[in-house]
């Protein structure tokens, strides 16, 4: 039988040609040479070798080792490349050209896709706060004051986001030691009585489903970036996994916020969607019940919500499918906020939505929610979790709906947990 092209994909692939998603990767031939490549099927091409051999006029952005060229070359630079790519791909005559471009996914190294400028973590659904509002706080409102008049956040930390497939050292650090009855505890997870921290690994590692919006075109100090500017300033989006761990955060995070607790790692997936893949998975977000300040106030704006359907797995058992259209702040609203003191954007931020998690026990993010701060074991098959263990592998995958019953595929983001440096 002969071999199919890798530009003939089979009917429906969700990397097909309404997706195009970018990453960075090497051959084994050059490992240090990091090329732009588009994903297509189960192949990549090298974007930038394409641009060189029709000579594009995109072919100084295409030939960088990270997206942040292209990402800052903003929104009408990012729809002639796509337009451009998807030409390659598709027109017949560039096949003689562009095949010998495309490398078998399987055989190459992917590296992180972008330079990260600043990375910031919301907290948008509102399932999840309030989840973890019962556990953390049993005797007060599930919802701090505050929560829906703002997409509440923190600012993390950029150099440690990772791409996918990095391995997760379990981290150490001050947590509270487990109380003496693991049943009596379950009301009250952050153990506030008892009286002093000890030092180690992190015995309540946990994940955390999200999704990450990627930054292309920056933004001047002192200008605030309104709704409508979401499209002109995010180039995509990507999965992205807000590792944490819980006993670590319980016992630092007041009155500040989260610190060590999740700064030893994020992982982010390899290829970046553009925004434009994802048009026809744009919905409109939850009902606001709260009257929303002029600048966050999206009731007569287009849709800013998204449609991604997420799949959690711990190694290979999905445990959890968390819906993106419940989150109840948009990305657009997020950036608004982020920005609305004056505070500019730069190149390569990065900021995620927080943990995803819907309405469902089925669709919570994060294995706090998932065994409710420890108290009940999750099925992984024939075995059981609360919080990871070394070895474990936690994978995201999610897709959208795309255009004429296509699904677009967002790229996985994985992840290993290998035991804390002795
Ligand atoms: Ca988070």
């Amino acid at each position: 039988m002969p071999q199919r092209s890798p530009l003939d994909l089979p009917e429906g692939d969700p990397f097909g040609p309404h997706n195009l998603p970018y990453g960075v990767f090497t051959t084994p031939h050059a490992p240090h040479l990091r090329r732009i490549g588009v994903r297509y099927g189960s192949h990549v091409l090298d974007a930038g070798a394409a641009a060189a051999a029709t000579a594009s006029p995109y072919a100084e952005l295409l030939g960088a080792a990270t997206l942040n060229p292209l990402m800052a070359a903003g929104r009408p630079a990012w729809q002639a490349v796509r337009a451009e790519v998807l030409d390659w791909l598709t027109n017949p005559a560039h096949r003689p050209t562009i095949e010998p471009l495309m490398h078998p996914l399987t055989t190459l190294a992917l590296h992180l896709p972008i330079e990260v400028a600043d990375y910031v973590d919301f907290y948008a659904s509102e399932h999840h706060a309030a989840n973890v509002g019962r556990m953390f706080r049993p005797d007060g409102d599930a919802l701090t004051p505050n929560w829906k008049h703002l997409p509440i956040g923190y600012h993390g930390r950029a150099g440690t986001v990772l791409v996918s497939g990095t391995p997760i050292v379990r981290p150490q650090g001050q947590h509270l030691p487990p109380a003496p009855d693991p049943s009596a505890a379950s009301s009250s997870p952050a153990h506030t009585s008892s009286p002093a921290p000890v030092f180690g690994p992190s015995l309540r590692l946990d994940f955390e489903a999200e999704v990450a919006f990627v930054v292309g075109a920056p933004s001047p100090l002192n200008t605030p970036v309104p709704l409508s500017g979401f499209h002109d300033h995010v180039f995509g989006l990507c999965l992205l996994n807000d590792w944490s761990a819980r006993d670590i955060q319980s016992w630092e995070y007041r009155p500040l916020g989260p610190f060590l607790g999740k700064s030893f790692a994020t992982s982010l997936a390899a290829w970046i969607t553009p925004l434009e893949a994802l048009a026809p998975a744009r919905t409109a977000p939850p009902a606001r019940d709260v009257p929303l300040l002029p600048y966050l106030d999206d009731s007569a704006a287009e849709p800013f919500g998204f449609d991604l359907r997420i799949e959690v797995a711990v190694n290979g058992h999905t445990i959890s499918r968390p819906l993106f259209s419940a989150m109840y702040w948009t990305a657009a609203q997020q950036l608004a906020h982020m920005t609305v003191n004056g505070a500019s954007l730069r190149t390569g931020d990065v900021f995620a939505s927080g943990t995803v998690s819907g309405p469902r026990p089925t669709e919570r993010g994060c294995l706090l929610e998932l065994s409710w701060g420890g108290r009940d074991q999750v099925r992984l098959g024939d075995d059981t979790r609360t919080f990871l263990e070394d070895g474990d592998e936690v994978t995201l995958t999610a897709w959208a709906p795309g255009p004429h019953g296509a699904r677009i595929g967002l790229g996985e983001v994985s992840g290993h947990v290998v035991p804390a440096t002795p």
